[in-house]
């Protein structure tokens, strides 16, 4: 039977993937924003967002490292190419493009394709002080003597050498320009925030997309573990050395574990320790129970609940303070989602003998960043999201096939990750904020905790 029939059933799962992407950014991102806003007036709501942002970057930062570090896709050895086989495009000239894609200059065009300068190499043949026709070779034939001996023959060539010129052109590639429609999605939805109650048609139809892309989701979920195992069938078929493959995935999952445990246990709790001056210990003690649920259900919105409960009976954080920080938290902190998409890219590009230069390596760290923002708090949404990362840098999406395997065990540990990031931002804020809330402490009644 041809690989193609066999791969179909995993073809679909990536298109189904592929599908969500859209409707999922621009309304989680519109309506999440735009709900924000009433609330970003005040200081909580700016901190929190610039604390989630900031430790998201540095969530990244460190899986960069750690995949840079351990290297599990192997070495590196060649650029990203298109099929003719020349490089798309320089460090500088990606850069521009990066910040070119966030300003999409047709934002139905941007679903479907993106800006990338092609540069190719013309050899030009040489010409004399640029007058046509070309010049021929020219050679000087002549005789050296020294100390009016013979010693020998010689020609000179004074032929100009051939010019090689690089020509940047702009172009497109095919692949959503996601970060332009992130950049769009999010700056509608600020400003859909501050138009208060004119803005409120909108708000509410994207709200009410968001709630039936998430349903989508829960529908397609059913049919995850059928297209994998079609997905990771079929690319083993197609492989030389599935071995290979095999130790690589270990390596890889080794590596987003460490970066996870370099985050979570680490950077996190030693910046909670370094604002509050309170030992972190004893509040990861307090969020056990929730950190547990995330680890079952893989799902940062399921725990919500929980994490409420935990903060408020245990930790003793303001109900005001959870009840902003926390749901906020489930729908853009996710730290956790971050790191590991940044990983899995550079992973799938080392797994491929592709080299990253520096432009892309910062597209990763943006749209990762982006992603895990846009990525819902349920099971597996990150590899939803993680088409982003790759598409912004030109990497095969089909290759998420090779990380599927290990991503149910994965998400558990970065959904771990996610929710203990929300919380102890909680405890920070509580603590920054703590004169702002303390004259009327305890006057609201217990938000209701479905436990
Ligand atoms: N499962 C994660 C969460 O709920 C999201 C993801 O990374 O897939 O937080």
């Amino acid at each position: 039977m041809e690989i193609s029939y066999f791969q179909f059933p995993g073809e679909l799962l990536m298109r189904m993937l592929k599908m969500l992407i859209l409707p999922l950014v621009v309304s989680s991102l519109m309506s999440g924003l735009a709900s924000l806003d009433a609330k970003t007036s005040s200081r909580l709501g700016i901190l929190t967002v610039a604390y989630y942002l900031w430790t998201t970057f540095v969530a990244v930062i460190v899986g960069i490292i750690m995949v840079s570090v351990i290297h599990p896709g192997g070495a590196a050895q060649k650029e990203i190419t298109e099929q003719t086989g020349k490089p798309i495009m320089s460090s500088a000239d990606a850069l521009l493009d990066l910040i070119r894609n966030m300003f999409p200059a047709n934002l139905v065009e941007a679903t479907f394709k993106q800006y990338r300068t092609k540069t190719t190499a013309l050899i030009k043949s040489p010409k004399m002080a640029s007058e046509e026709p070309p010049a021929r070779r020219i050679l000087i034939y002549g005789v050296q003597e020294e100390n009016g001996s013979h010693v020998q023959n010689f020609a000179l060539d004074l032929t100009p050498p051939p010019e090689v010129v690089y020509k940047s052109e702009p172009g497109t590639s095919d692949g959503m320009n996601v970060l332009g429609i992130v950049i769009f999605s999010a700056t509608m939805g600020i400003m859909l925030g501050r138009m208060g109650d004119s803005g409120a048609p909108l708000v509410s139809f994207c709200q009410c997309l968001n709630e039936s892309v998430m349903k989508i989701v829960a529908v397609a979920v059913w049919y995850f573990p059928f297209g994998i195992v079609f997905l990771i069938a079929g690319k083993i078929l197609e492989m030389d050395d599935p071995t290979a493959v095999r130790k690589k995935l270990g390596f890889y999952a080794v590596t987003v574990v460490c970066g996870l445990v370099v985050h979570g246990l680490f950077i996190l709790p030693t910046l909670y320790f370094l604002i509050t001056k309170k030992n972190p210990i004893v509040f990861i003690r307090g969020i056990l129970q929730a950190l547990l649920i995330a680890l079952a259900t893989s799902s940062s919105s399921a725990t919500l609940p929980i994490t409420f409960k935990c903060l408020l009976e245990n930790n003793h954080i303001d109900r005001r303070i959870a009840r902003f920080v926390l749901p906020v938290g489930a729908t853009i902190n996710m730290d956790g989602t971050a790191l590991y998409e940044a990983v899995a890219a550079i992973f799938i590009a080392q797994v491929n003998n592709y080299e990253l230069d520096f432009g892309q390596i910062i597209t990763i760290s943006i749209t990762a960043t982006a992603a895990s923002i846009g990525a819902a708090g349920i099971p597996q949404a990150g590899l939803v999201t993680m088409v982003i990362v790759l598409t912004s840098v030109g990497l095969p999406t089909d290759d998420i096939n090779l990380i599927i395997a290990v991503d149910w065990a994965l998400d558990r540990f970065r959904t771990m990750i996610n929710v203990l990031g929300d919380a102890l931002a909680a405890g920070i804020m509580a603590h920054i904020c703590r004169k702002d809330f303390a004259q009327d402490a305890g006057t609201e009644k217990l938000p209701p905790c479905e436990t």
